[in-house]
């Protein structure tokens, strides 16, 4: 295990993904994405996604440099097709242009078909945190073999179908952000415990027979096993929603296998925006949530050692430690991110050359 800034693992990322086709400034947009979610403790969605992201590119199913584009636009509701490009910039794009409707009409719909892995969706009820709108925000994804057993099935089939919900907070308090996987863990915890070779708790995992297991290895081989849901029926319920309202109304398709399949990953989302200044008055919704909160966080805690959280806490506790400790990086993720690399035409041992300490001598 590696210990990096995120200046350093920026500079690898922007790369990478250049070597890949990309931009500078796609780079860029996609490189802060991944970094962010490693800052914020969700390795699951940072970096360790390129060498992913690297196949993608060979086999096809991820194309740089894409716009998104305006399928239908009807005032409030707009639809846009993200022409398989990177997630990240295409979703930033189409929620910028969700957003300034918004300023006009105060509520809008917004479904982004077709994109690449938009990554972590957080980062979307954070653009619409700053623009001091609330957010919804439901996410199906397909195009590969599905992850997630309904609840009382032993097999996969759906995928990790993520839902996020944003409200902005009055000045000097912290937003509320909730952005969950609907499975117990999204697979990129798998991975990243599968890279380390860790066990996981037996409630996440079924393996190939439908048995609780605790092996992350489950997952990557032949027959897979499959990840559980949230909640039991009630997480079901919720991926199931992932595919009406990302997969079904932005046209892009859900998991059922009359769909085509080609081993990427392809998100759609539903997003809605709201003005909660439409609604309440700024002065209400500032003391009513300050004192919700305040009640909330008022709560003895079962165990001292772990204080009541808000969502969105527990991000920030991490932003905070792995600004200030580093960001760890497992062998493993570090090795296939070189690789994956390699696979773009860079030289062998490439990332860890560019982090190298320059062997120049300053003059003089
Ligand atoms: P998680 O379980 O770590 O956290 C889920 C939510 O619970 C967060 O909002 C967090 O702030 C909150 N939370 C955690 N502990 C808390 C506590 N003690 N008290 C109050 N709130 C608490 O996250 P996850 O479900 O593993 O998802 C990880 C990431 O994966 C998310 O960013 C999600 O968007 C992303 N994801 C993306 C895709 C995709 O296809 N693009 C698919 C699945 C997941």
């Amino acid at each position: 295990m590696q210990h990096f800034s995120s200046e350093q693992l920026l500079l690898v990322s922007q790369r990478l993904l250049e070597a890949g086709g990309s931009s500078a400034d796609e780079a860029s947009v996609v490189s802060d994405h991944l970094v962010r979610a490693n800052l914020l403790g969700h390795d699951s969605h940072g970096i360790g996604m390129l060498p992913f992201y690297c196949g993608s590119l060979d086999r096809g199913t991820l194309l740089p440099n894409q716009e998104p584009v305006l399928a239908t636009d009807h005032g409030a509701i707009l639809a846009f097709d993200g022409q398989r490009g990177y997630g990240q910039a295409v979703g930033r794009v189409a929620m910028e242009h969700a957003i300034e409707r918004c300023r006009a009409t105060g509520l809008v719909a917004m479904t982004l078909r077709n994109a690449h892995h938009i990554g972590r969706v957080g980062t979307y009820g954070e653009q619409s945190l700053g623009a001091g709108f609330a957010s919804i925000h439901f996410v199906n994804v397909t195009d590969h073999d599905p992850l997630v057993a309904p609840f009382l099935g032993k097999e996969a089939r759906f995928s990790t179908n993520p839902v996020c919900l944003a409200m902005p907070s009055p000045a000097g308090r912290e937003p509320i952000l909730l952005d969950m996987a609907t499975s117990r863990v999204a697979l990129g915890k798998v991975r990243v415990a599968h890279n380390k070779g860790e066990p996981m708790g037996s409630e996440l995992l079924l393996d190939a027979d439908g048995q609780r297991t605790d092996d992350p290895a489950v997952m990557f081989r032949r027959p897979q096993g499959a990840l559980t849901t949230v909640g039991d029926h009630k997480g079901y319920g919720l991926a199931l929603f992932g595919e009406l309202f990302g997969g079904l109304l932005s046209g892009g398709g859900t998991i059922q296998p009359g769909n085509e399949r080609r081993g990427g990953i392809v998100n759609n989302m539903l997003t809605v925006i709201l003005d909660p200044s439409k609604l309440v008055e700024g002065s209400y919704l500032e003391s009513e949530l300050g004192d919700l909160v305040d009640y909330l966080k008022s709560t003895d805690p079962a165990d001292e050692k772990q204080p009541v959280l808000i969502p969105g806490e527990p991000e920030r506790l991490s932003h905070a430690e792995r600004t200030a400790e580093g960001i760890p990086v497992d062998d493993t993720t570090w090795q296939q991110i070189g690789k994956g690399g390699e696979l773009l035409g860079l030289e062998a041992g490439w990332h860890d050359a560019l982090l190298a300490p320059s062997s120049e001598q300053a003059p003089g």
